[in-house]
C-alpha cells in the first residue's frame, strides 16, 4: 500500500504544465468518479453490509466549494469528464447546486450520474436542467420481491425514476445489471427486452471483491463470456459501438438501437486502458479501485493548499497509479467497502 505524506507534497510552477496527466503507464487520465456521499438508502448485498453505520462524519465530507475547487483543478490538468456517484449520490442534499457548478467549469464536458434511481422521480428535472446529461442506473432484478431480497429496498420507486430519466431528456439512460449465479441469471433476456422496450442501454458487470461484501457476492460471480454466448442464442449480435471510453464491451441487437454493455474486470481486465482516478467523500483520491494507493486532499485543501500546489498534488498522486489490480490473485487485497470508494 502506498499511502503518500501530505508533507511529501512540494510547491512546484505550474507554468509549464500541458494540460494533460499521464500516468507511469503512458495512460492518460481523463476521468473522475466523483463521490459525493458514502451513505445509501439500500444494501445491496455485494456492496454494503445490511447494518453498516460506519459512514464518514459530516465534519469530513468536503463541501461543495471544495469539490469545485478540486474538479477546476482536475479540468485544469485535462480531466474533461466527471461522474456523480456514491454511496448513493441523490442522498446528497441539493446535489443539483452542485452539479449547476461542476457544469459551469470551462473545461468540462461531460458531466454523468450514477444512481439507483430510488430518488430520482422527484431529481431528474433539476439534474437534467443543472447540466447532468447521461445517468446510469442500478438494476439487478424486474421482479419486486427478489429486487428487495438484493437491495433490501422497492423496485418501483425505481422504475417510476427511469422514466422521469427519460421525460427530463437524459439520453442515453444505461442500466447497470450485476450479473450473479443463482440470483438473477435468469433475467437476461427480460432484461433485454425491458431495455428494448423503453430504448436504456444495457450494461452487465461481473461481481468484484471489493470489501467483505463483494468477496461473499463471489461466490454468485458469472463469467459474462458465458452470458454473451446465451444472448446470442436469442438475438443476433452484431459488434456495437458507445460514445463514452468506458470499459465496457458492447454489442447491438440486430436490427434494433438496443445496445449490451459487458463490464469484465475478472475475466477480460481492461487495466492497461484505465483512464480514471476516484475521489470518495472526504477527499481522498484513489488511484485504482482495486489498490489501496491513495492521496488524502481534504488536509490539504483546509490548511491553505494554493491552487498549483494542489494541481501538483495531484499530478504526484497520478505518477503512483498502479498497473492493474490484483482482484485474481490478491482478492483479499481491498478492505474498504464499494460506497466508501465511490463505485
Ligand atoms: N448507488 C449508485 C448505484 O448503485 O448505481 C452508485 C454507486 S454503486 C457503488 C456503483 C456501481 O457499483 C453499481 O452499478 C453497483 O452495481 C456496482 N457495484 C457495487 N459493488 C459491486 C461489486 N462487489 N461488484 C460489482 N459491482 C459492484
Ligand atoms: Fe447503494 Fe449503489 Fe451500493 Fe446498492 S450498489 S448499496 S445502491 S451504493
Amino acid at each position: 500500500m502506498q499511502t503518500m505524506e501530505n508533507t511529501d507534497v512540494k510547491q512546484q510552477s505550474t507554468d509549464n504544465l500541458k494540460p494533460e496527466l499521464i500516468d507511469p503507464f503512458g495512460r492518460r487520465i481523463e476521468y473522475l468518479r466523483l463521490s459525493v456521499t458514502d451513505k445509501c438508502n439500500l444494501r445491496c448485498f455485494y456492496c454494503m453490509p445490511e447494518h453498516y453505520k460506519d459512514f464518514e462524519q459530516p465534519d469530513n465530507w468536503l463541501t461543495f466549494d471544495e469539490i469545485e475547487r478540486v474538479i477546476k483543478a482536475f479540468t485544469e490538468l485535462g480531466v474533461a469528464r466527471i461522474r456523480l456517484t456514491g454511496g448513493e449520490p441523490l442522498v446528497r442534499k441539493h446535489l443539483p447546486e452542485l452539479a449547476s457548478k461542476l457544469h459551469a467549469l470551462p473545461g468540462l464536458e461531460d458531466l454523468s450520474l450514477s444512481t439507483n434511481a430510488t430518488l430520482l422521480g422527484k431529481q431528474a428535472d433539476a439534474l437534467y436542467q443543472a447540466g447532468v446529461s447521461r445517468i446510469n442506473v442500478s438494476l439487478d432484478s424486474l421482479r419486486p420481491d427478489r429486487f428487495r431480497q438484493i437491495t433490501g429496498g422497492e423496485l418501483q420507486p425505481v422504475l417510476d425514476g427511469l422514466i422521469a430519466a427519460s421525460h427530463a431528456g437524459f439520453r442515453p439512460v444505461k442500466i447497470n445489471m450485476v450479473a450473479m449465479r443463482g440470483i438473477n441469471d435468469d433475467e437476461f433476456e427480460d432484461m433485454v427486452e425491458f431495455c428494448l422496450q423503453h430504448d436504456f442501454t444495457l450494461r452487465m458487470i461481473e461481481t468484484m471483491p471489493i470489501g467483505d461484501t463483494g468477496r461473499n457476492a463471489s461466490d454468485h460471480y458469472l463469467d459474462l463470456q458465458q452470458v454473451k454466448q446465451r444472448l446470442a442464442e436469442r438475438y443476433e449480435l452484431i459488434p456495437g459501438v458507445m460514445p463514452g471510453g468506458g470499459p465496457a464491451r458492447y454489442v447491438q441487437v440486430k436490427g434494433t438501437d438496443l445496445r449490451i454493455g459487458f463490464i469484465t474486470p475478472i475475466s477480460q481486465h481492461f487495466c492497461e486502458t484505465c483512464n480514471r482516478v476516484r475521489l470518495s467523500v472526504d477527499g481522498t483520491l484513489y488511484m485504482c479501485l482495486g489498490q489501496d494507493d491513495k492521496m488524502e486532499l481534504r488536509p490539504l485543501l483546509r490548511n491553505g493548499i494554493s491552487d498549483d500546489e494542489l494541481k501538483q498534488a495531484i499530478i504526484t498522486a497520478i505518477a503512483r497509479k498502479p498497473e492493474k489490480h490484483e482482484f485474481n490473485n490478491r482478492p483479499e487485497q481491498v478492505v474498504r467497502l464499494m460506497n466508501m470508494t465511490g463505485g
